[in-house]
Protein backbone atom coordinates (compact mmCIF):
# COMPACT_ATOMS: atom_id res chain seq x y z
CA UNK A 1 0.00 0.00 0.00
CA UNK A 2 1.28 3.19 -1.01
CA UNK A 3 0.59 5.99 1.48
CA UNK A 4 0.40 9.58 0.35
CA UNK A 5 -0.51 12.76 3.29
CA UNK A 6 -1.99 15.34 1.96
CA UNK A 7 -0.82 18.83 3.93
CA UNK A 8 -0.13 22.15 4.07
CA UNK A 9 -0.55 24.33 7.61
CA UNK A 10 -2.62 26.84 6.49
CA UNK A 11 -6.66 26.44 6.41
CA UNK A 12 -8.77 26.77 3.33
CA UNK A 13 -6.42 25.59 1.12
CA UNK A 14 -8.32 22.63 -0.48
CA UNK A 15 -6.84 20.11 1.04
CA UNK A 16 -9.89 18.28 2.08
CA UNK A 17 -11.09 18.93 -1.15
CA UNK A 18 -8.38 16.94 -2.95
CA UNK A 19 -8.51 14.37 -0.51
CA UNK A 20 -11.97 13.46 -1.13
CA UNK A 21 -11.97 13.94 -4.77
CA UNK A 22 -8.37 12.09 -5.69
CA UNK A 23 -9.27 9.59 -3.51
CA UNK A 24 -12.62 9.08 -5.54
CA UNK A 25 -11.05 9.43 -9.00
CA UNK A 26 -8.35 6.44 -7.94
CA UNK A 27 -11.18 4.48 -6.79
CA UNK A 28 -12.79 5.50 -10.00
CA UNK A 29 -9.68 4.08 -12.20
CA UNK A 30 -9.99 1.02 -10.45
CA UNK A 31 -7.86 1.37 -7.18
CA UNK A 32 -8.80 0.17 -4.01
CA UNK A 33 -8.62 3.31 -2.08
CA UNK A 34 -8.60 4.31 1.80
CA UNK A 35 -8.86 7.78 3.27
CA UNK A 36 -7.49 8.32 6.54
CA UNK A 37 -9.25 11.49 8.08
CA UNK A 38 -7.01 12.93 10.60
CA UNK A 39 -8.58 16.29 10.82
CA UNK A 40 -10.52 16.82 14.01
CA UNK A 41 -13.13 18.75 12.28
CA UNK A 42 -13.95 15.78 10.41
CA UNK A 43 -14.34 17.40 7.09
CA UNK A 44 -13.12 14.26 4.89
CA UNK A 45 -15.81 12.20 7.60
CA UNK A 46 -18.50 14.55 6.72
CA UNK A 47 -18.06 15.11 2.99
CA UNK A 48 -18.06 11.72 2.49
CA UNK A 49 -21.22 11.60 4.21
CA UNK A 50 -20.00 9.62 7.26
CA UNK A 51 -22.60 10.39 10.07
CA UNK A 52 -21.17 11.33 13.22
CA UNK A 53 -23.57 8.65 14.73
CA UNK A 54 -21.92 6.24 12.44
CA UNK A 55 -18.31 7.14 13.72
CA UNK A 56 -17.93 3.81 16.30
CA UNK A 57 -14.54 3.44 15.35
CA UNK A 58 -12.31 6.92 14.65
CA UNK A 59 -8.70 7.53 13.63
CA UNK A 60 -8.26 8.67 17.28
CA UNK A 61 -8.41 5.09 18.33
CA UNK A 62 -5.83 4.23 15.72
CA UNK A 63 -3.71 6.99 17.05
CA UNK A 64 -3.94 5.90 20.59
CA UNK A 65 -3.36 1.84 19.71
CA UNK A 66 -7.12 1.11 20.98
CA UNK A 67 -8.45 0.01 17.30
CA UNK A 68 -6.72 -1.30 13.88
CA UNK A 69 -6.92 0.53 10.71
CA UNK A 70 -9.01 -2.38 9.28
CA UNK A 71 -11.57 -2.46 11.98
CA UNK A 72 -11.77 1.45 11.70
CA UNK A 73 -12.28 1.21 7.77
CA UNK A 74 -15.74 1.45 6.97
CA UNK A 75 -17.40 2.06 3.31
CA UNK A 76 -18.48 5.17 2.01
CA UNK A 77 -21.01 5.65 -1.21
CA UNK A 78 -17.75 5.17 -3.54
CA UNK A 79 -17.14 1.58 -4.69
CA UNK A 80 -13.75 1.13 -3.36
CA UNK A 81 -13.25 4.13 -1.40
CA UNK A 82 -13.06 3.47 2.70
CA UNK A 83 -12.45 5.59 4.92
CA UNK A 84 -11.10 5.71 8.33
CA UNK A 85 -13.45 8.47 10.30
CA UNK A 86 -12.05 11.83 12.38
CA UNK A 87 -13.78 12.07 15.43
CA UNK A 88 -13.77 15.48 17.36
CA UNK A 89 -11.83 14.18 20.49
CA UNK A 90 -8.47 13.73 18.15
CA UNK A 91 -8.58 17.63 19.01
CA UNK A 92 -7.26 16.31 22.13
CA UNK A 93 -4.31 14.01 20.35
CA UNK A 94 -2.16 16.62 19.60
CA UNK A 95 -1.60 17.43 23.59
CA UNK A 96 -2.28 13.61 24.73
CA UNK A 97 0.38 12.13 22.32
CA UNK A 98 2.65 13.58 23.71
CA UNK A 99 2.57 11.09 26.43
CA UNK A 100 2.53 8.24 24.66
CA UNK A 101 5.67 5.88 23.53
CA UNK A 102 6.71 6.30 19.83
CA UNK A 103 3.95 9.48 19.61
CA UNK A 104 5.26 10.51 16.45
CA UNK A 105 4.99 6.71 14.46
CA UNK A 106 1.64 6.11 15.98
CA UNK A 107 -0.36 6.26 12.16
CA UNK A 108 3.31 4.70 11.00
CA UNK A 109 2.81 1.48 13.43
CA UNK A 110 -1.27 1.24 12.11
CA UNK A 111 -0.47 1.33 8.88
CA UNK A 112 1.74 -1.55 8.96
CA UNK A 113 -0.27 -3.60 10.70
CA UNK A 114 -2.50 -2.83 7.20
CA UNK A 115 -2.70 -6.67 5.81
CA UNK A 116 -0.58 -6.55 2.52
CA UNK A 117 -2.91 -5.97 -0.57
CA UNK A 118 -6.08 -5.14 1.61
CA UNK A 119 -6.07 -1.77 -0.54
CA UNK A 120 -3.07 -0.42 -3.15
CA UNK A 121 -2.99 3.35 -1.81
CA UNK A 122 -3.79 5.60 1.40
CA UNK A 123 -4.56 8.96 1.02
CA UNK A 124 -4.07 10.96 4.72
CA UNK A 125 -6.35 13.66 5.05
CA UNK A 126 -4.17 16.43 7.63
CA UNK A 127 -4.72 19.38 9.64
CA UNK A 128 -4.09 22.72 9.33
CA UNK A 129 -1.30 22.72 11.47
CA UNK A 130 2.26 20.80 11.60
CA UNK A 131 1.67 19.42 15.03
CA UNK A 132 2.06 15.89 16.29
CA UNK A 133 -0.88 14.83 14.36
CA UNK A 134 0.29 16.13 10.53
CA UNK A 135 4.07 14.96 12.17
CA UNK A 136 2.55 11.42 12.29
CA UNK A 137 1.23 11.72 9.20
CA UNK A 138 4.44 12.41 7.21
CA UNK A 139 6.26 9.79 9.16
CA UNK A 140 3.94 7.43 8.20
CA UNK A 141 4.12 8.83 4.12
CA UNK A 142 6.18 7.64 1.09
CA UNK A 143 5.27 10.86 -0.05
CA UNK A 144 3.35 13.95 0.04
CA UNK A 145 1.12 16.21 -1.82
CA UNK A 146 0.62 19.82 -1.40
CA UNK A 147 -1.94 22.07 -1.95
CA UNK A 148 -1.46 25.84 -2.91
CA UNK A 149 -4.19 28.05 -2.99
CA UNK A 150 -3.78 30.44 -6.08
CA UNK A 151 -3.72 33.48 -3.69
CA UNK A 152 -1.11 36.40 -3.00
CA UNK A 153 0.68 34.48 0.07
CA UNK A 154 0.28 31.54 -1.44
CA UNK A 155 4.31 30.46 -1.21
CA UNK A 156 4.06 31.90 2.21
CA UNK A 157 4.30 29.32 4.75
CA UNK A 158 5.71 26.84 2.50
CA UNK A 159 9.19 27.11 3.27
CA UNK A 160 7.93 26.06 6.70
CA UNK A 161 6.31 22.98 5.58
CA UNK A 162 9.43 22.06 3.48
CA UNK A 163 11.42 22.72 6.48
CA UNK A 164 9.30 20.08 8.15
CA UNK A 165 9.87 17.77 5.55
CA UNK A 166 13.49 17.93 5.77
CA UNK A 167 13.47 17.68 9.62
CA UNK A 168 11.09 14.24 9.08
CA UNK A 169 13.59 13.19 6.38
CA UNK A 170 16.42 13.35 8.96
CA UNK A 171 14.76 12.05 11.56
CA UNK A 172 12.20 9.29 11.14
CA UNK A 173 11.83 9.26 7.45
CA UNK A 174 14.44 9.31 5.06
CA UNK A 175 12.41 7.82 1.83
CA UNK A 176 9.97 11.04 2.22
CA UNK A 177 9.20 12.72 -0.85
CA UNK A 178 7.05 15.43 -2.19
CA UNK A 179 5.35 13.93 -4.83
CA UNK A 180 3.63 16.85 -6.06
CA UNK A 181 2.47 20.67 -5.07
CA UNK A 182 -1.12 21.45 -6.53
CA UNK A 183 -2.84 24.15 -7.61
CA UNK A 184 -6.33 24.69 -6.55
CA UNK A 185 -8.59 27.41 -6.90
CA UNK A 186 -7.32 28.62 -9.69
CA UNK A 187 -9.74 31.38 -11.51
CA UNK A 188 -8.44 32.06 -15.09
CA UNK A 189 -9.95 35.33 -15.90
CA UNK A 190 -8.10 36.37 -12.68
CA UNK A 191 -5.25 38.27 -13.29
CA UNK A 192 -3.30 37.79 -9.73
CA UNK A 193 -4.24 33.61 -9.84
CA UNK A 194 -2.20 33.83 -13.61
CA UNK A 195 0.29 35.57 -11.92
CA UNK A 196 0.63 33.55 -8.72
CA UNK A 197 0.61 30.29 -10.67
CA UNK A 198 3.39 31.47 -13.11
CA UNK A 199 5.48 32.77 -9.81
CA UNK A 200 5.22 28.93 -7.70
CA UNK A 201 5.62 27.43 -11.05
CA UNK A 202 9.10 29.76 -11.97
CA UNK A 203 10.45 28.89 -8.03
CA UNK A 204 9.17 25.04 -7.61
CA UNK A 205 9.21 23.74 -11.08
CA UNK A 206 8.44 20.23 -12.04
CA UNK A 207 7.05 19.62 -8.99
CA UNK A 208 3.90 21.54 -9.20
CA UNK A 209 1.28 19.46 -11.23
CA UNK A 210 0.29 19.86 -14.96
CA UNK A 211 -3.29 19.85 -13.50
CA UNK A 212 -4.79 22.82 -11.99
CA UNK A 213 -7.86 22.73 -9.76
CA UNK A 214 -10.32 25.37 -11.16
CA UNK A 215 -12.76 27.63 -8.36
CA UNK A 216 -15.92 25.99 -9.26
CA UNK A 217 -18.44 26.04 -6.64
CA UNK A 218 -19.79 22.84 -7.45
CA UNK A 219 -16.83 21.54 -5.59
CA UNK A 220 -17.96 23.41 -2.32
CA UNK A 221 -21.43 22.08 -2.51
CA UNK A 222 -20.41 18.67 -3.56
CA UNK A 223 -19.53 17.95 0.61
CA UNK A 224 -23.27 19.75 2.18
CA UNK A 225 -24.67 16.21 0.22
CA UNK A 226 -22.35 13.58 1.73
CA UNK A 227 -20.87 13.19 -1.84
CA UNK A 228 -17.66 13.33 -3.31
CA UNK A 229 -18.16 15.88 -6.36
CA UNK A 230 -16.93 13.47 -8.80
CA UNK A 231 -20.50 11.52 -7.90
CA UNK A 232 -22.40 14.79 -6.98
CA UNK A 233 -22.27 16.67 -10.75
CA UNK A 234 -19.33 14.13 -12.64
CA UNK A 235 -19.45 16.77 -15.46
CA UNK A 236 -18.76 19.77 -13.79
CA UNK A 237 -14.95 21.80 -14.27
CA UNK A 238 -13.82 20.60 -11.05
CA UNK A 239 -14.89 16.35 -11.14
CA UNK A 240 -12.85 16.76 -14.84
CA UNK A 241 -9.88 17.78 -13.06
CA UNK A 242 -9.65 16.20 -10.50
CA UNK A 243 -10.20 13.05 -12.20
CA UNK A 244 -7.22 14.50 -14.36
CA UNK A 245 -5.36 15.06 -11.34
CA UNK A 246 -5.92 11.13 -10.25
CA UNK A 247 -4.33 9.92 -13.94
CA UNK A 248 -1.58 12.25 -13.29
CA UNK A 249 -0.83 11.21 -9.58
CA UNK A 250 -0.78 8.13 -10.48
CA UNK A 251 1.38 8.64 -13.36
CA UNK A 252 4.34 10.02 -10.68
CA UNK A 253 3.83 6.57 -8.33
CA UNK A 254 6.86 4.64 -8.31
CA UNK A 255 5.39 1.31 -8.23
CA UNK A 256 2.51 1.10 -10.54
CA UNK A 257 -0.52 -1.23 -10.02
CA UNK A 258 -2.12 -2.86 -13.18
CA UNK A 259 -5.36 -1.39 -13.80
CA UNK A 260 -7.98 -3.31 -12.27
P1 LIG B 1 -8.62 22.66 3.71
O1 LIG B 1 -8.91 21.23 3.91
O2 LIG B 1 -7.22 22.92 3.23
O3 LIG B 1 -8.94 23.50 4.92
P2 LIG B 1 -10.94 22.68 1.99
O4 LIG B 1 -10.74 21.62 0.97
O5 LIG B 1 -11.85 22.37 3.12
O6 LIG B 1 -9.55 23.20 2.52
O7 LIG B 1 -11.45 23.97 1.20
C1 LIG B 1 -11.78 25.17 1.89
C2 LIG B 1 -13.11 25.70 1.35
O8 LIG B 1 -12.98 26.03 -0.03
C3 LIG B 1 -14.23 24.69 1.44
O9 LIG B 1 -15.42 25.36 1.69
C4 LIG B 1 -14.25 24.06 0.06
O10 LIG B 1 -15.53 23.58 -0.30
C5 LIG B 1 -13.84 25.23 -0.82
N1 LIG B 1 -13.10 24.81 -2.01
C6 LIG B 1 -12.00 24.01 -2.03
N2 LIG B 1 -11.54 23.88 -3.28
C7 LIG B 1 -12.36 24.60 -4.08
C8 LIG B 1 -12.42 24.89 -5.48
N3 LIG B 1 -11.50 24.39 -6.32
N4 LIG B 1 -13.41 25.69 -5.95
C9 LIG B 1 -14.32 26.21 -5.09
N5 LIG B 1 -14.33 25.99 -3.78
C10 LIG B 1 -13.37 25.21 -3.26
MG1 LIG C 1 -9.46 20.18 5.64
Amino acid sequence: MITIAIANQKGGVGKTTTAINLATGMAAIGWRVLLIDIDPQGNASTGLGIAQSAREHSSYQVLTGDASILSSAQPSAVPRLDIVAATVDLSGAEIELVDFDKRTHRLEMAIERVPPGRWDICLIDCPPSLGLLTMNALVAADSLIVPLQCEFFALEGLSQLLRTVERIRDKFNPGLSILGVALTMYDRRNNLTNQVSDDVRACLGKVVFDTVIPRNVRLSEAPSHGLPALIYDHRCSGSAAYMQLAREVIGRLPTRRQAA
